[in-house]
């Protein structure tokens, strides 16, 4: 299962048909000009910019950003060799609380869109939106993060178009109006330009379509329970591995969903505060697990009906006006007006 040409550099875009439909629409993120497929990647036709191809993944960006390459480096590693940090612990249990908000956000898509996922990761998320019948240009700052999300492309087979991409979300190197939707899950609080990527969404999104922000989690979880567990000793950088981009964020608040949406030219039409006393148990079994010794580790545990009862209560607890506003994540579906 190797993609690389026995040690020759892969110029050939990863995908399944959205390489040919979508080199057209490549707009140079320096002066707009339109991009020209060449051997090695894509080049500005007015200034001369190029965009090379790294192991069939074209890199859209060209940052001496400091703070973007150590992301780009980070999640890189991450979507190749999950760390610690990133696999599911043993006590989360998916449940049908979470199955509804998912798929009421996800009713706002139109069947078979095109859409442009932004801090994809491995790809998992692209993955799945492209076996309910989406298109699919799956992206992250970082070239490594879209060669194991075409894996999984592979993997998942499958007729629907896809391509990976490296791409700012800061910068989106298309022309206007080119998605019918845009996907960002567990990202947007994680970019610090967050309005420039509001702009671009905006920007890039057809008319009438969707923009789905899946989990971004609460600001007050950044203002409160980040110093605590830092106060106790319990944020390790062993067990955590943050980024530099979790280290710099500060959480999405309700205001902020409503800011960036009105900057992006779009209007909230699903807002859905996600885990209340969930996401209590969930911290505090994660707090407990890192003050336990490693070994007694595993027997902490949740079970599934445990889970199932507390997000029913947490459904509750969104419908109560002032506590509605602090859950531990967001789920958004807004459209272009
Ligand atoms: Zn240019």
């Amino acid at each position: 299962m190797s993609y690389h040409n026995k040690g020759k550099p892969q110029h050939k875009w990863l995908g399944q048909n959205l390489p040919q439909c979508l080199s057209g629409r490549l707009m140079c993120t320096g002066c707009q000009g339109n991009l020209q497929a060449n051997l090695a990647g894509f080049e500005c036709r007015a200034c001369g910019q190029k965009y090379k191809i790294q192991d069939g993944v074209p890199v859209f960006w060209a940052s001496s950003d400091e703070f973007k390459n150590m992301e780009s480096e980070y999640y890189g590693r991450e979507a190749l060799a999950p760390s610690q940090s990133s696999v599911f612990r043993n006590y989360y249990h998916f449940t049908n609380y979470e199955r509804k908000i998912k798929e009421r956000s996800l009713s706002f898509l139109k069947p078979h869109s095109l859409i442009l996922t932004l801090g994809g990761g491995d790809g998992r998320h692209g993955v799945s939106l492209c076996q309910m019948g989406h298109d699919v240009l799956e992206t992250d700052l970082a070239p490594k993060a879209g060669l194991a999300a075409a894996g999984k492309f592979r993997e998942a087979g499958g007729r629907h178009s896809w391509a990976v991409a490296a791409i700012d979300a800061e910068q989106i190197v298309f022309e206007a109006e080119t998605f019918d939707a845009i996907y960002i899950c567990a990202a947007l609080h994680q970019m610090p330009g967050r309005y420039k990527v509001a702009e671009q969404v905006g920007r890039v999104l057809k008319k009438g379509g969707t923009l789905i922000l899946a989990a971004e989690p609460n600001a007050w979880f950044y203002k409160i329970l980040r110093p605590l567990a830092q106060f106790l000793g319990i944020r390790s950088k062993q067990l955590w591995g943050q980024s530099v981009g979790d280290e710099a964020n500060r959480g999405v608040s309700y205001k902020d969903i409503i800011l960036f949406c009105q900057r992006a030219g779009l209007k909230p039409v699903y807002i859905q505060p996600k885990f209340f006393l969930t996401g209590l148990l969930y911290q505090s079994t994660e707090a407990f697990y890192r003050l336990l010794h490693k070994n007694h580790r595993d027997r902490l545990g949740t079970r599934q009906w445990e889970v199932e009862m507390l997000t029913r209560m947490d459904f509750m607890i969104g419908l109560i006006p002032g506590i509605q506003r602090y859950p531990f994540y967001w789920t958004v579906a807004a459209k272009k007006i």
